[in-house]
């Protein structure tokens, strides 16, 4: 069966959970899916972001590895804003 593109605009906080999700869902095997990450690095922890100037780094901040991306065979263009959507 053909896969389907899932196309994730975005891969702040409740991104990074639905992929998560995903990753565990039996729907996974039927998309093939693709994250444009605007900023550059993938998701982090943006409630707890004030403390970055309290002495957190953003490694402390980050929510993901680059493995988690790798491992479940999705791909991220990070650093990459979509800027239309053709379908
Ligand atoms: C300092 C601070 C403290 C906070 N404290 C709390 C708290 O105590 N409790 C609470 O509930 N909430 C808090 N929030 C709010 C919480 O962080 C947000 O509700 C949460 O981050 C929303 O998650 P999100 O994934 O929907 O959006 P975001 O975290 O904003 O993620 C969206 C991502 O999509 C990217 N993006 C957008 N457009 C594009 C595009 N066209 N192409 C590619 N990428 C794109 C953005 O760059 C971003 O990385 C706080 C926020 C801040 C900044």
């Amino acid at each position: 069966m053909k896969k389907q593109k899932l196309v994730i605009i975005g891969n702040g906080m409740v991104g990074q959970a639905f992929l998560e999700s995903m990753t565990e869902s039996k729907a996974r095997d039927r998309y093939d899916i693709v994250v444009f990450c605007e900023e550059p690095r993938p998701a982090y922890d943006r409630v707890h972001l004030s403390e970055f100037f309290s002495g957190k780094t953003a490694n402390d901040l980050s929510m993901v590895t680059h493995e988690f991306f790798m491992q479940n065979d999705i791909s991220i263009y990070i650093g990459d804003k979509a800027s239309r959507i053709d379908r």
